[in-house]
């Protein structure tokens, strides 16, 4: 790996991993990627992770998928499929025999059942192109708006905050602002594993004398170059945050002509946190009233200040107030709009911004034009030359797998997502995939979803093809293909055209560019964006002002766009968990990725780099908890909760506290989510990956 011999040519692109969104420069012999460089692009300039430099190879695999895959007939459906060898349970099929399959038989089931019968999942992972065709699938083949992907389970119920009181659920300026903040808030998020090069940015911001304020249940590594670090009590995030807007009323230090001019319900605001002062709150976030107290200095009498926030805020019954509460404390503050100021919670999939704005989503069109607005539907419909489609907000992620299992959905085509691995309460979700009358899926790999698929339909990976994609800050990259997808593999717009042609739909897309340019029509974020631009200059950021402007990284300071241009305050009450420690499982399990790992491990674990770095699951105890137990670190440990038990390796983590558990996700032979709870956040209606109650024993004991 990273072999420098000669090589035949370079293309640029952009990183397939993260949200950070890191231009690379492949360089290319024989039509296989030879190593990976650092390109200037605007997020990261010339800097790339591990993942990003060494976890390329996953795209010469063997196990790629190269032809499409029919289930043999009486096969079982299931993880009980070599990877390797799919031919046990599935046959090959020429590309018109598979895509009659698998569009016959969501027609099919449309037919017999009514076209909400069938759903589809799309993937955050693919192009803003690729998620835009999807969701008009869907919404234009079967009338209703049923289509979701991961944004679900990642920053929901932070997007339903910003759009709720900002009226945008973007960030509102990029990380890389952080240069110009004298304060900057971490909450929830690990940046140094999960966004590795924002974190050097926040890294570098506290080398030149930045007050860098760490919050998180676990000691995350950021925590070195804190000037606080606030390890609070997990799921006590309303508590914490409130207390600190509370000091800051206390002690007169809001600013009060920001408010004025550019809010609104900020009286309500104030009364409601005259109920949570730092004394009140500290037995219960576990944070002394005098450190909050001192953040809340540090933050509201700053110049300029950054708030930054991860899934350790949005996974939680709770989740939208945890947002709600860190959009208040900025607005009370006046840190937005300004250099160095703004709301920015942390993207995780590459294109998980992308395919949101693309409308993969069941509650909005194209730029969160709302389903029940007439005159969006309309336009849609002009554009797509098709009837109108329903007005109802259609189903989540989890709740179309309570559908299926109530009978109402009984065919699927899944794009690109692996609910297998990353749903709550895998044997419900597996128990729904295999339920499922017809399953379409489109990968790369044989993924833990594909073992159930009854047609499988092998696709280009990132780096194999055209499109563009929207990272973390808004910045909208074009992606270059690099080398010749293995065998029949192919591009995932093109499938998606051909499935929708088999459905009856007039479409003709020659490339990816004329399926942007109808975005265009649509999506007003895309004005001054076009795909000769991005191909010229690599990226735009929305939005841009013309066609010269490179983008705006800072928005909002002259008005929000809300009724009256006021971003509100909505006042955020304690909720508990929604399942809590009790004598049968006395330990809190939280889960989330490690550095070397990607979401469920398709690409990473067959990246030769990554896998021998990280070859084994494992989860992290603190060393008192593992003596307690009697286990040393590295044997292994068996979790159980309500849902499920995993056994695994243990590793000791100080950074944990003594009665949590962490545990990664990527890893299907110890998979975390059999264990989650798919308790539901209200409004962003994700789920609570990030607490639940459970036992930890020594494996093999009793
Ligand atoms: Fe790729 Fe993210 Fe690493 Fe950048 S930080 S190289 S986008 S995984």
């Amino acid at each position: 790996h990273g072999d420098r011999g000669a090589y035949d040519r370079t293309v640029r692109t952009v990183c397939p991993f993260c949200g950070v969104g890191c231009q690379v420069d492949l360089k290319i012999r024989d039509d296989r990627i030879a190593w990976v460089e650092g390109a200037d692009g605007p997020a990261n300039e010339g800097r790339l992770c591990v993942k990003g430099r060494f976890g390329f190879d996953y795209i010469h695999s063997p196990q790629r998928l190269t032809k499409p895959l029919i289930r043999r007939e009486g096969a079982p459906k299931g993880l009980n499929v070599d990877p390797a060898n799919p031919l046990t349970h599935f046959r090959e099929a020429t590309w018109e025999e598979a895509l009659d399959a698998a569009a016959g038989g969501l027609r099919r089931i449309a037919d017999e059942h009514g076209p909400r019968a069938v759903a589809g999942f799309g993937s955050a992972k693919c192009s803003n192109e690729e998620a835009y065709l999807f969701q008009r699938l869907i919404r234009q083949g079967f009338g209703h708006n049923n289509v979701d992907h991961c944004t679900r389970l990642c920053h929901a119920s932070s997007v339903a905050a910003l759009i709720e009181n900002i009226g945008s659920g973007a960030v509102t300026a990029t990380f890389n602002e952080i240069e110009n903040a004298d304060v900057a808030i971490v909450i929830g998020a690990n940046p140094i594993e999960n966004h590795p090069v924002a974190a050097t940015y926040f890294k570098q911001f506290a080398k030149r004398g930045g007050k860098l304020i760490v919050m998180d249940p676990r000691g995350v590594g950021l925590r070195r170059h804190a000037t606080h670090m606030l390890k609070f009590r997990p799921g006590t995030d309303v508590a914490m945050l409130n207390a600190i807007m509370a000091a800051i009323v206390e002690e007169g230090l809001y600013d009060r002509q920001y408010i004025e001019t550019w809010t609104e319900n900020w009286e309500a605001e104030k009364a409601h946190l005259a109920r949570f002062s730092p004394e009140a709150m500290a037995p219960i976030c576990g944070i002394p009233a005098e450190t909050l107290r001192a953040v809340a200095r540090d933050f509201a009498t700053a110049r300029a200040g950054m708030i930054f926030w991860g899934m350790g805020v949005s996974q939680h019954v709770h989740g939208t107030d945890n947002a709600r509460c860190l959009i208040s404390l900025a607005l009370m503050c006046g840190h937005v709009g300004r250099p160095g100021t703004g709301l920015h919670p942390l993207r995780g999939q590459n294109n998980v911004q992308g395919a949101s704005d693309a409308g993969l989503i069941p509650m909005f069109l194209p730029d969160y034009q709302s389903v029940t607005d007439d005159a969006a539907r309309a336009h849609f419909a002009e554009i797509w030359q098709s009837g109108d489609f329903s007005a109802e907000k259609g189903l989540t992620v989890t709740e179309i797998l309570d559908a299926v299992h109530a009978g109402d959905i009984r065919a699927m085509y899944i794009l690109g997502e692996n609910p297998a691995m990353s749903d709550p309460d895998l044997n419900h979700a597996r128990a729904a995939l295999a339920s499922l009358e017809h399953l379409v899926v489109q990968d790369i790999f044989l993924t833990e979803t594909a073992m159930y698929a009854d047609v499988v339909l092998p696709a280009a990976a990132f780096y194999e093809k055209s499109g563009t994609v929207t990272n973390t800050n808004r910045q909208v990259q074009m992606g270059r293909p690099a080398v010749p997808p293995p065998g029949e593999a192919r591009e995932d717009w093109a499938i998606i055209v051909d499935i929708a042609r088999r459905l009856g739909l007039n479409w003709s897309y020659a490339h990816p560019r004329e399926i942007f340019d109808e975005m265009k029509r649509g999506m007003k974020s895309l004005d001054n964006i076009t795909w000769d631009r991005l191909e010229r200059e690599g990226a735009v950021t929305y939005p841009s002002l013309s066609p010269e402007d490179p983008g705006q990284s800072i928005v909002f300071g002259s008005g929000f766009p809300r009724q009256g241009g006021r971003a509100s305050f909505t006042p955020a009450d304690i909720v508990p968990p929604a399942e809590r420690p009790d004598a049968d499982f006395p330990m809190i399990l939280t889960t989330g990725r490690q550095l070397e790992h990607w979401h469920t491990g398709a690409m990473t674990r067959r990246a030769s780099v990554l896998d021998a770095v990280e070859p084994e699951a494992n989860c992290s105890l603190h060393p008192a908890t593992l003596k307690r137990l009697g286990v040393r670190p590295g044997e292994r440990v068996r979790l159980t909760t309500r849902r499920g038990s995993i056994e695994l390796m243990a590793r000791a983590d100080r950074a944990v506290a003594e009665d949590m558990v962490f545990l990664p996700f990527a890893y299907v032979e110890a998979a975390a989510n059999l264990l989650t709870n798919p308790a539901l956040d209200p409004y962003g209606k994700i789920p609570e990956f990030k607490f639940a109650a459970v036992r930890v024993e020594p494996a093999g004991g009793s």
